[in-house]
């Protein structure tokens, strides 16, 4: 066990972190939203909440920026991203420690973030220049038919707080290339990182210039009143919001009803198969950081595992010797690799989700809280969970370090058990079998939105699309082609010709 004692001062590091990251101590008066640390517990911050009338303000305002942006070239758009970069390069460590204080996260973790952000930006700047429509074959002579991309509008994101800031720069770099203004809703739980993220972009756009519109980016401070505001509004064409299944469940039909596009970034309940040919060192490791990175707070943390019955007295002993002896602690003043849960709510529902895995005959390692002294912070050991069958809590996505363990012992049955659940996020097989690694990752294998060979199913690179499927929610975002969600396609048929032939061969001949 890993827990330090040392006492910290994070409301004065808190407040350096944010001049130093150019925040305006100006946000921080007459606050009546308090910001809370996990790593202790205590209140780090108190701002100040935007109204409905804020918000709609902003929206406005952001919507007029998009009028003008959308007339600066792409490859113009993407040197303000480019600025972006370099200055979340310049600021990486304070803004790395400020997710570590804020979010709870392991330094590497926090700054791992950072890069995440640094990494789209340079995806982003390319793209500028690579915005492509495709030219299409007319049945019609003398005509030429193809397709343009336009920028959209004011791209509404809502964030969650277990990625407090590269879900942001996911969609806002993509956004900005596009032609697009962004809102931002981040969570309630992690608001400074936010403005910490717009002061940098303001820094960028110091340097960028005068054709970049005032209001082009905008931050809404609030719960989900404040969300509902950006959702329900009709000058927001898309909303790319990030969260719970039951947050998409309640955005999705309010988006829907005024028909506006909806990316939904949902929540996950990510297995992994573990095969007889299995290389269970890898195994052991990939599992280790899928099940226990991030303290089980990630979109992707691995959450079941199916073992094949000629390996699970291999695997399975070496991976609960992991569990317990795994360093839990303090996450700014130690080495250790599991930071804290969010709060109170998400440790009370691991207790009950132990609970209710126990119930059904499931057979618990670890799970306890760790004390630390600090009696609002909530530091738990993992826990590995042996279950008899796929029932209960297995089901359903809890956001804490949980990792349910069953034995399998035929192959079509444990990718049927694998996709036996709501959600469908990302999944995982390990396997030197090449036949169940491509059987895996066919049209009748895993059917999440990401499917990994010998990888975990977590910490996927910008490069790809990411998302899921079911109760994911369908949207992607970040890398391949996930940036056409942010922009408006146009079909454009010209004729050259001298003569107005009509497709599929009508006539309509007037006098
Ligand atoms: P949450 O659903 O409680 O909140 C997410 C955001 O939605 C917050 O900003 C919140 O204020 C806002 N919100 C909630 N209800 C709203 C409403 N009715 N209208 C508008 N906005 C609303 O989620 P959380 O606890 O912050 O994050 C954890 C969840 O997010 C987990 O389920 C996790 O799997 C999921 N997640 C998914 C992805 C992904 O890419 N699929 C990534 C990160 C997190």
């Amino acid at each position: 066990m890993n827990i330090a004692t040392k006492p910290l001062d994070l409301k004065s590091e808190t407040a350096a972190l944010l001049a130093a990251l150019g925040v305006d101590s100006a946000a921080f008066t007459g606050g009546d939203m308090a910001s809370r640390t996990p790593v202790t517990g205590e209140v780090i911050a108190h701002l100040p909440t935007d109204s409905a009338d804020d918000a709609k303000a902003k929206i406005d305002a952001a919507d007029a920026a998009f009028r003008a942006w959308r007339q600066v070239p792409a490859p113009r758009r993407g040197e303000l991203v480019r600025l972006l970069g370099e200055e979340l390069r310049a600021h990486k460590a304070d803004l790395g420690r400020l997710v570590s204080i804020e979010a709870g996260k392991i330094p590497s973790e926090g700054l791992g973030e950072v890069q995440e952000m640094i990494d789209i930006c340079d995806f982003a700047v390319g793209l500028s220049r690579q915005l492509y429509g495709l030219t299409i074959a007319t049945e019609r002579p003398g005509h030429r038919m193809m397709e343009s991309w336009h920028p959209l509008g004011v791209v509404g994101i809502i964030s969650a707080f277990n990625f407090p800031v590269a879900v942001w720069s996911w969609n806002a770099a993509l956004a900005l290339v596009a032609g697009d203004s962004v809102v931002w809703k981040p969570s309630e739980k992690t608001p400074l990182t936010a403005l910490a993220c717009q002061a940098i972009l303001k820094r960028a756009l110091a340097r960028f210039g005068s054709d970049a519109p005032d209001g082009l980016s905008q931050v809404l401070i609030g719960g989900r009143d404040i969300g509902e505001v950006l959702v329900d509004h009709p000058k927001v064409p898309l909303v790319s919001a990030t969260g719970s299944t039951r947050m998409g469940r309640e955005v999705g039909p309010r988006l829907a009803k005024r028909f506006a596009r909806a990316v939904l970034e949902l929540g996950g309940n990510n297995g992994g198969i573990v095969c007889p040919s299995a290389d269970l060192d890898m195994a052991l490791r990939a599992i280790a950081f899928g099940a226990m990175g991030t303290a089980g707070q990630r979109c992707t943390t691995l959450r079941r595992l199916f073992v094949h019955e000629s390996v699970y007295d291999q695997l399975v002993p070496r991976l609960k010797k992991a569990y317990e002896s795994v360093s839990v602690g303090n996450p700014l003043t130690s080495s250790s690799l599991v930071g804290p849960l969010i709060d109170k709510p998400a440790y009370d529902a691991m207790q009950k989700a132990l609970e209710e895995a126990k119930a059904a005959g499931g057979s618990v390692t670890g799970g306890a809280r760790v004390e630390t002294g600090a009696t609002d912070a909530y530091y738990v050991k993992p826990a590995l969970v042996e279950m008899p069958a796929q029932t209960g809590p297995v089901l359903e996505e809890t956001f804490a370090p949980i990792l349910y363990v069953m034995k399998y012992s035929d192959f079509d049955a444990a990718i049927a058990d694998h996709n036996a659940v709501a959600a469908g996020l990302s999944s995982s097989i390990f396997t030197l079998n090449m036949q169940e690694a491509e059987r895996f990752l066919a049209a009748d294998g895993s059917d999440c939105g990401i499917a990994n060979v010998n990888i975990g199913t977590s910490g996927a690179e910008i490069g790809g699309a990411f998302g899921g499927e079911k109760e994911t929610g369908g949207g992607r975002e970040s890398g391949s082609d996930a940036w056409k969600a942010y922009m408006r396609r146009a079909t454009n048929t010209i004729n050259y010709s001298k003569a107005l032939p009509l497709a599929q061969g009508v006539s309509f001949d007037i006098e």
